[in-house]
């Protein structure tokens, strides 16, 4: 059996082209697309998916607007940036680059955004609205994820879904996303008991836990369709995701390497949102 490799990279590639071009059509429209990326100290790893999201945004004509702020910024300093950003009409989306400084509240700060302007998909509002089946945006990496899935023909759709780890940024709503598609999903995390004979229930395994290779072989069913959403770097600098890749991929009837899988799928969704929220500010 041979075992495809779910290419996020192609796939973003792809995915930008047209958003390339439906940026130029709006351009031309008269109708600029603009996202403010907020970072507000100097954590070294916040920096570059910041510089990384700039670049994106490059790429494919949305004009990004950096604030960058000191660590010890007033929280009510970052927000009253953040209502006058809401109330910008040449501002579409703006991105809050996390974690922020343990002075400051991060709930307090993502409540402050405006709903419409929420293009990380992670205020109440949007949370809410996803939850009930009528997303206006999807949150980038389980968005990406299901893109990957729609792109290689895989249709969750009565199959055992399995997702490992439950933040709200990843598991929870990547859980949300496959029920949504009529898989059956159960969410397994720290306290779940026998991890691996659950896993090895699933069709289409994804896995967002944070630690290097944890899920090896043995928790893997045989034709089994692998999503790996972590990311971790080893000491000797080499990148590695959740899932034992060697092992793992000489089982799986599908799998997403890392890098190149789930990270730039998360990357290209974020521009993605920020097009959707300028066509619903212009009335488009
Ligand atoms: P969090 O640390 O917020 O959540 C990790 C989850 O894994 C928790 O729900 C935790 O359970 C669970 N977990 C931890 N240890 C175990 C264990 N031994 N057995 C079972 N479950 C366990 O991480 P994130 O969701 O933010 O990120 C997960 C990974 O994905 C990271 O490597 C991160 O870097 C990566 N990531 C990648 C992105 C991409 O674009 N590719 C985007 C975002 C994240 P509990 O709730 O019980 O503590």
């Amino acid at each position: 059996m041979s075992t495809l490799i779910l290419d996020g990279k192609k796939l973003s590639q792809r995915i930008k082209e047209e958003l390339k071009a439906e940026v130029a059509e709006m351009n031309a429209r008269g109708a600029t697309v603009g996202l403010a990326v907020i970072i507000v100290g100097d954590d070294p790893a916040s920096r570059i998916y910041v510089n990384w999201k700039k670049k994106d945004c490059a790429e494919v004509g949305i004009k990004s607007t950096e604030f960058a702020l000191a660590a010890d910024t007033p929280e009510e300093e970052l927000i009253r940036l953040i209502e006058r950003l809401n109330n910008d009409p040449s501002i579409n989306g703006i991105l809050v680059q996390l974690p922020l400084p343990g002075s400051i509240n991060e709930d307090r700060v993502i409540n402050a955004i405006s709903p419409e302007k929420d293009v990380d998909c992670f205020h109440p509002f949007n949370v809410g609205r996803l939850m009930l089946g009528d997303p206006v945006f999807l949150p980038c990496t389980p968005g990406g994820v299901m893109e990957m899935l729609d792109d290689a023909g895989i249709d969750p759709k009565g199959k055992e879904c399995v997702v490992v780890g439950r933040s709200n940024i990843v598991g929870k709503p990547q859980a949300i996303l496959l029920l949504s598609r009529h898989g059956t999903v159960t969410v397994c995390h720290s306290r779940t008991r026998n991890i691996e004979e659950v896993c090895r229930r699933a069709d289409i395994l994804v896995v967002a836990v944070g630690k290097p290779e944890f899920i090896r072989a043995d928790a893997v069913k045989e034709g089994a369709v692998v999503i790996d959403v972590g990311i971790n770097r080893l000491e000797n600098g080499k990148v590695v995701g959740d899932v034992h890749y060697e092992s793992v991929s000489a089982v799986a009837s599908a799998i997403t390497p890392v890098p190149g899988g789930v990270g730039p799928m998360t990357r290209a969704m974020l521009l993605k949102n920020t097009l959707t929220a300028a066509k619903l500010q212009y009335g488009l």
